[in-house]
């Protein structure tokens, strides 16, 4: 069963994801031009830059918070509800982790759990390579 709905998925074209619905077809049609510009999102003083698809030059500002979401682009303003770039953004988010010290975020494979012997952090916490550096955890 669950081979076959691995097959099916693989053979899912960009056709078929126009007609996905919901959060999940958001997401879904989200993911695939700006799956390569997810490294280049930047998150700073809690907003997310999200390049713009069409001007690589201009970001657009998104926050995703606890009181919701909201981004600058007319597309929000217009639909009132999630465009691509908080999409592109969520998805940086759940590939991103912030380091405890800094706050800084960065990819999961670019941060160190802190171990158990530590005196200035928790047990598994997570430290980008400067911090954790600095802290002798490296
Ligand atoms: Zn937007
Ligand atoms: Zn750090």
């Amino acid at each position: 069963m669950a081979a076959l709905s691995l097959a099916q998925r693989a053979h899912t074209s960009t056709a078929d994801l126009e007609h996905v619905s919901g959060v999940a077809g958001r997401i879904l049609r989200g993911q695939k031009p700006y799956a390569e510009h997810v490294a280049e999102i930047r998150f700073e003083d809690g907003v997310w830059l999200v390049p713009s698809q069409h001007d690589a030059t201009s970001v657009y500002e998104v926050v995703i918070g606890r009181r919701g979401e909201s981004c600058e682009c007319a597309d929000f303003e217009h639909h009132c509800g999630s465009c691509k770039h908080i999409v592109a953004a969520t998805i940086a988010k759940a590939k991103t982790a912030p380091c405890v010290s800094c706050g800084q975020r960065f990819r999961h494979r670019g941060l160190y759990p802190v171990p158990g012997d530590n005196l200035t952090f928790f047990e598994s916490e997570l430290l980008c390579r400067g911090c954790a550096t600095g802290h002798g955890v490296l």
